[in-house]
């Protein structure tokens, strides 16, 4: 299938899956967030489940999770619409809770059938649940940070490499130094040149405001410092 047939794939089975029951997620979710980006990406970057800000939008990684993301993503010459950013639940679990067993394997077709669409090269896995799916094993993100290793995911074979959850690292500064590090060996990883700096190499301060009240899991007034590579 060329990169057009496979986009517009991928746009036909984004709809058949806007009205998936395939889990009791579906009762409580506000909408399916499938995936956005670059339907031909060379990178994929897969994350755990929505939360409440994507829940509402339809966009992975839309709250300050994200806002992480697209900044390290600019300190390697990317932006969001380079790259194609997924989840491994495409419902947001009640208050945010980790993903159960049953949701995974029910959503997982899901994330393979984008995988097989996309194609990507390097496929990067943040945190835990998204890292032992794709790697088929049961190491944990500490111990496996920052080691790519070659996997089949179905039919396509994919550098894989695990990241620490950039929305668990937003509170603990020493994983977000480790995200920021293991982050600099993508342009590597994906055989293209490292690009000048496109921010200037010096913190750069996120606010972390206080969430919606529906919002549980983010700490409130806190300001961390991103020191981009
Ligand atoms: N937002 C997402 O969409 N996924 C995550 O894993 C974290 C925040």
């Amino acid at each position: 299938m060329d990169a057009l047939a496979r986009a517009e794939a991928l746009t036909a089975y984004a709809a058949e899956t806007a009205d998936c029951v395939r889990c009791p997620l579906s009762e409580t979710r506000t909408r399916v967030v499938f995936g956005a980006g670059d339907p031909d990406a060379d990178l994929m970057i897969v994350g755990e489940a929505p939360g409440f800000q994507e829940d509402q939008g339809g966009t992975p990684f839309a709250g300050q999770a994200g806002e992480v993301l697209g900044r390290l993503l600019a300190g390697i010459g990317l932006q969001r619409d380079d790259v194609y950013v997924a989840n491994v639940l495409k419902c947001r679990p009640p208050q945010n809770r980790d993903p159960l067993e049953f949701e995974i394997a029910s959503c997982e077709p899901h994330l393979f059938r984008q995988v097989e669409l996309v194609r990507p090269r390097v496929v990067v896995t943040l945190g835990n649940f998204a890292t032992k799916l794709l790697s088929g094993r049961p190491s944990g993100i500490t111990q496996v940070h920052g080691h790519e290793q070659e996997v089949a995911l179905g039919a396509t074979t994919v550098v894989l490499f695990p990241l620490y959850d950039p929305a668990a690292a937003l509170y603990t500064p020493s994983m977000l130094q480790a995200l920021e590090d293991d982050f600099s060996r993508l342009p590597a990883l994906l055989g293209r040149a490292s690009p000048p700096l496109s921010v200037p190499a010096r913190a750069v301060e996120i606010e972390v405001t206080a969430p919606p009240v529906e919002d549980e899991a983010v700490a409130v007034g806190e300001t961390i410092q991103l020191g981009l590579f």
